[in-house]
């Protein structure tokens, strides 16, 4: 069923599923870039634990490419349009719940992996917490230096830290685009203190809005998004990884944002007001683990 698109660009073909290892998948559906290409691509599924990829997908050297767009930039720091005002209403009610739930846990120092332009980096500098941000992106660290005045380190810093360096480690949103998925979760254990706490935040295609759009569901977002989680292969994951799911939690707000990109997508007519509706939808009916985002918690086995 998947639509194969040709373009000049290298792609790579994963042949094992990078959660249990399986060699084979059954297409689900092609996904369109909306943001940046226009580009197809095919989304599998893993036919022994149901994990959902982007397969083939753009080999790491052309991954960048698909990150060029102002849409993309703009998602974080323009404030122009409906779309994006909403997205920065937004954004201050999930700074201060994500603030909340560091809290809950042991204090102690915090590493927040993906900080893009630094706004939860220093929602929790602001709050006299101890953090540390990590950020590939030389242009979005450039952008944290001028907005808030936060040194973000680059990615391969991760690789110096000694082992059982933070007590709290954050990824939000950011898991869904790292390409060398079980290096980097393996790294998640080696940093974290015995008693520490890792929490991940992730699009969720059980949703209640992703079953209604389908393949127009903006949270697909390939190629950026390489893998598209469920409670089920998230938690397979991190076990192979001795990380133990303790929790899991909604974030509601979510679907207003990824419903209005969505009905965009779609062509909609009326397309705000139906994704207002289906946001609404999802924010009262999508539950605790149908919600259009999920926070996953998890703690170490150590012994
Ligand atoms: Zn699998």
């Amino acid at each position: 069923m998947g639509v194969n698109v040709s373009r000049e660009t290298s792609m790579i073909y994963i042949n094992t599923c990078p959660v249990c290892n399986n060699q084979s998948f059954t297409s689900k559906f092609a996904a369109v870039d909306y943001t940046v290409t226009g580009e197809s691509f095919n989304i599998v599924s893993c036919d022994s634990c149901k994990f959902l990829f982007t397969n083939p997908r753009p080999a790491d050297e052309v991954l960048g490419r698909y990150y060029k767009s102002e849409d993309y930039i703009s998602h974080t720091d323009t404030s122009e349009g409906l779309i994006n005002k909403l997205y920065k209403f937004v954004r201050k009610i999930t700074l201060n719940s994500k603030l909340k739930l560091i809290k809950s846990f042991n204090g102690g120092k915090v590493l927040d992996i993906g900080s893009g332009t630094g706004a939860f980096v220093n929602h929790l500098k602001l709050a006299g917490l101890n953090v540390m941000g990590v950020e590939p992106d030389p242009d979005a660290r450039e952008q944290a230096k001028k907005i808030y005045n936060i040194e973000l380190s680059p990615e391969q810093h991760l690789l110096d830290m000694p082992d059982k360096s933070y007590s709290i480690i954050t990824m939000w949103h950011v898991l869904e685009h790292v390409s060398h998925l079980n290096d980097r979760v393996a790294e998640l254990f080696r940093l974290t203190k015995d008693d520490g706490t890792i929490i991940i935040a992730v699009p969720n295609h059980q949703s209640l809005d992703a079953q209604f759009y389908k393949q127009f569901w903006a949270a697909y977002d390939v190629p950026r998004h390489l893998y598209h989680f469920d409670k089920q292969s998230i938690k397979l994951l991190f076990e192979k990884h001795n990380l133990y799911l303790t929790q899991v939690l909604p974030m509601h707000f979510d679907a207003f944002y990824v419903s209005m990109l969505s009905e965009k997508y779609k062509g909609s007519a009326f397309g705000t007001l139906r994704a207002f509706f289906t946001g609404l939808k999802t924010f009262l009916f999508g539950g605790n683990e149908n919600s259009s985002s999920l926070i996953y918690i998890f703690k170490k086995k150590t012994h």
